[in-house]
């Protein structure tokens, strides 16, 4: 992960409540726009469908919910029918279904997943067209797995975690409580 990803990741869980301001500070492709700047288009970069917003391009994109789908089943989560947004993540709403030791991964890994999201949209926005198939049927998904398990041994640098164990039941790892800092 780069430095900007470790940025963000870090303000979104410095700012806790905020971090909608973080993410606020990313320019999606309408805010652009609205700036007067003249771009070719302000539909989503991921499903081209619907003009892009940060709640879109996070969350609510079809392209993107699979993958917090994916995420969600993973830890054994069932994702919300009726969608999410921001404010559910920051809130950690989901995280009364995970144990209370694993709150901080758990929440973490939304944020490394919204920083993951973002990096695949600009890769999308910066190709060139002939790439952008491949580019858009990419599965970050394990890229996201591993870079989760990278933040969190950086996060908790006394805890011993084993990215096979991890992929297999990510409640499996024990970040010690010394760790948490
Ligand atoms: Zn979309």
């Amino acid at each position: 992960m780069e430095a900007g990803g470790w940025n963000l990741v870090c303000s979104m869980e410095l700012e806790g409540k905020s971090s909608r301001a973080v993410l606020d500070r990313l320019p999606v492709l309408t805010k652009i726009d609205t700036r007067g700047i003249d771009i070719p288009a302000v539909l989503c970069p991921l499903c081209e469908e619907v003009p892009e917003s940060l709640d879109h391009i996070l969350i609510a994109c079809p392209k993107v919910k699979l993958i917090w789908r994916k995420s969600f089943s993973w830890w054994g989560v069932k994702f919300p029918d009726g969608g999410m947004d921001f404010t559910d993540v920051i809130n950690g709403l989901f995280c009364q279904h995970i144990p209370s030791h694993l709150h901080k991964v758990f929440q973490g890994v939304c944020f490394v997943r919204m920083w993951a999201v973002w990096k695949w949209r600009n890769k999308m926005v910066h190709s060139r067209v002939e790439d952008k198939l491949v580019v858009g049927s990419e599965d970050i998904f394990a890229l996201i797995q591993s870079n989760i398990l990278l933040w969190i041994s950086n996060r908790f640098p006394k805890g011993k975690f084993n990215l096979k164990a991890w992929i297999t039941n990510p409640s499996s790892i024990h970040p010690t409580v010394d760790g948490v800092g």
